[in-house]
């Protein structure tokens, strides 16, 4: 797929010495979200590293769904996610698994641990719980319920499962140690009572696992090789270590990588979720939000994502990669591939007086000078066109190239034209501009020589379609959104300015047949794609990106 073969980071590197410790080694990893919400940008790195692996080591990577939670998951999610893999390019093939479908083995694997005298039923509340917990710097104190017998604790559990009891009553623990200086040590919950219907098992089940029971088992179960995590899990691993022990199954082995932090979003699906929930966005895959969904609707590709991932590498230390890198990679995708056309945002009209009144013309515009194939197309000019608006100043500034009173330049791919009027309603707000047309210089090029400092882009008033166009900001007005000051919250930090829609766009008439998911580049605007919002009347494009690279400007400053 991409050059990842010779790619080499600190977890290829275990893999490779792995490898030549054991010629046979089984490579098989597994990307596992909890489908509570729609997939980002860190997913899609952790989704190239662990797909990634199973291409370069020839070897295997499993969907599983983190499904543990009854409260938060639903299948929407599950969908969103499965689609959401396959366009960024990754196959699981037919493993697509559940931790739900384990709920009866991780069952059986508690009473194992209760026979051992390693788990029990414990009946404080989950306030008692934690306040025995104890702290960092102090020791936890023992629940009155840890010496329940073997057999208490198995009639105790047996009737959580059938429903005896209500929400929150009673846990199964590990009994581990409750002085650990690692308080995931601390005698962890396994199972807690929860009488909520489950997006698969529906009511089959009343208790449920908690992640930290789970997650480990669940990979021991499909004989995952190596577990790739984020750091946060790192203090997590004794327990996994511990669980995997005492019940004598396959060990996976697990590291833990840093997580992908971007400036000016915020990553966290709850966060996410309330944006939507909020209406602070549209939805889920509205392209101002980090998600793969939003991101697609915005016109990235998912070869540009997967190079993105490729490029900031996984490392063991966190840090915040630029949002502005990840534009400019966008960036060097879409000027490869996007169509050239011409389009204006905010019309001014311009009536070119001595252009034949009946007039048409096409003239030969080229669709991508980054790829000689890509051809040529017509373009129709009249008498009548539309320019951008901020190309003309009545008084421009000395730095001011573009058209003015008495100033020449040039429309692309047409003609030279001089300002010789400006149409004025009674307020003084210009309506349209006089202009004459210097016929010999047609395609762009004066015979005798002479020079324009300015290119505009323009279309024909009689030929060209009505589109509306989204111009999209950063979602979040400061570089960490979540750097607040008293009692603000991220949400305060929200751009207010990050969506502008202008609905009297005009395009050159090569658009109608524009589709959802198009993109082009609308010459000196920036990329547009076109949103599944377009219906026959109307063709709706998002900006995806402008054409100004900051990323280049950063470099070049460092
Ligand atoms: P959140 O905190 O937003 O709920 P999560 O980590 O709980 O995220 P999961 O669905 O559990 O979300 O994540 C699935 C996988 O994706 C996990 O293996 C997790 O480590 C990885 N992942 C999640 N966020 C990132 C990120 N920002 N960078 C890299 N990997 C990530
Ligand atoms: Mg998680």
């Amino acid at each position: 797929m991409d050059d990842i073969k010779e790619k080499t980071d600190f977890i290829r590197d275990i893999i490779r010495q792995d490898l030549q410790e054991d010629h046979g080694k089984k490579i098989h990893t597994r990307f596992p979200p909890e489908p509570n919400g729609y997939l980002h940008i860190g997913h899609a790195k952790s989704i190239c590293l662990n797909f990634g692996l199973a291409q370069d080591f020839n070897g295997k990577c499993n969907l599983r769904f983190d499904d543990t939670n009854p409260t938060k998951e639903e299948s929407e999610y599950v969908d969103s996610i499965k689609t959401d893999i396959c366009w960024l390019g990754f196959d699981w093939g037919q493993r697509e698994y559940y931790a739900s479908d384990y709920f009866e083995k991780l069952y059986e694997f508690a009473v194992l641990l209760i026979k051992k005298g390693k788990a029990y039923v414990c009946d404080l509340s989950a306030e008692e719980i934690r306040q025995y917990r104890g702290t960092l710097t102090t020791p936890g104190k023992e629940s009155p319920f840890r010496n329940r017998s073997a057999e208490e604790n198995l009639r105790l559990f047996k009737e959580m499962r059938d429903g005896k009891y209500p929400d929150g009553s009673k846990v199964l623990r590990a009994k581990i140690d409750m002085s650990s200086p690692n308080i995931n040590m601390r005698d962890p919950v396994m199972y807690r009572i929860l009488n909520k219907s489950h997006h698969r098992t529906g009511n089959k089940w009343c208790i449920y696992p908690t992640y930290d029971w789970t997650h480990g088992q669940s990979d021991s179960i499909e004989n995952i090789t190596y577990s790739i995590c984020t750091l946060e899990f790192e203090d997590h691993r004794p327990l996994y270590d511990w669980f995997i022990e005492q019940l004598g199954i396959h060990h996976p082995r697990q590291i833990e990588f840093a997580r992908l932090n971007l400036t000016y979003t915020v990553m966290s699906k709850r966060m996410l979720l309330e944006l939507v929930e909020k209406n602070y966005v549209s939805s889920w895959d509205d392209p101002r939000m980090p998600t793969i969904s939003g991101m697609r609707r915005r016109g990235y590709s998912p070869e540009a994502i997967r190079n993105f991932c490729s490029q900031i590498g996984v490392a063991k230390a966190d840090s915040t990669v630029d949002m502005a890198f990840l534009e400019h990679i966008i960036r060097e995708d879409l000027n490869k591939k996007a169509m050239r056309v011409m389009g204006v945002l905010n019309p001014l009209k311009i009536i070119i007086d001595n252009y034949p009144e009946d007039q048409e013309e096409e003239l030969t515009a080229i669709n991508n000078p980054e790829d000689p194939d890509a051809g040529t197309r017509k373009i129709p000019f009249s008498k009548i066109i539309y320019i951008e608006k901020d190309d003309f100043m009545e008084n421009p500034p000395s730095k001011f190239f573009r058209l003015s009173p008495g100033r020449e330049v040039r429309l692309r791919y047409a003609y030279f034209i001089k300002c010789i009027d400006i149409i004025k309603d009674k307020d003084g707000t210009i309506l349209e501009l006089h202009c004459t047309y210097d016929p010999s210089t047609k395609g762009g090029d004066a015979p005798d020589g002479r020079k324009v400092k300015a290119t505009l882009h323009w279309v024909s008033a009689g030929h060209c379609i009505q589109a509306e166009a989204r111009l999209y900001d950063k979602l979040f007005i400061k570089e960490n959104p979540l750097k607040t000051d008293g009692d603000c919250n991220f949400k305060d930090n929200l751009n207010p300015d990050s969506l502008r829609i202008i609905d009297s766009c005009k395009i050159e008439p090569s658009l109608s047949s524009a589709k959802p998911g198009n993109i082009y580049q609308f010459e000196r605007l920036g990329y547009f794609c076109v949103d599944p919002d377009t219906t026959n009347d109307k063709i709706v494009f998002n900006r995806t990106a402008t054409l100004k690279d900051e990323w280049a400007k950063i470099k070049t400053s460092i």
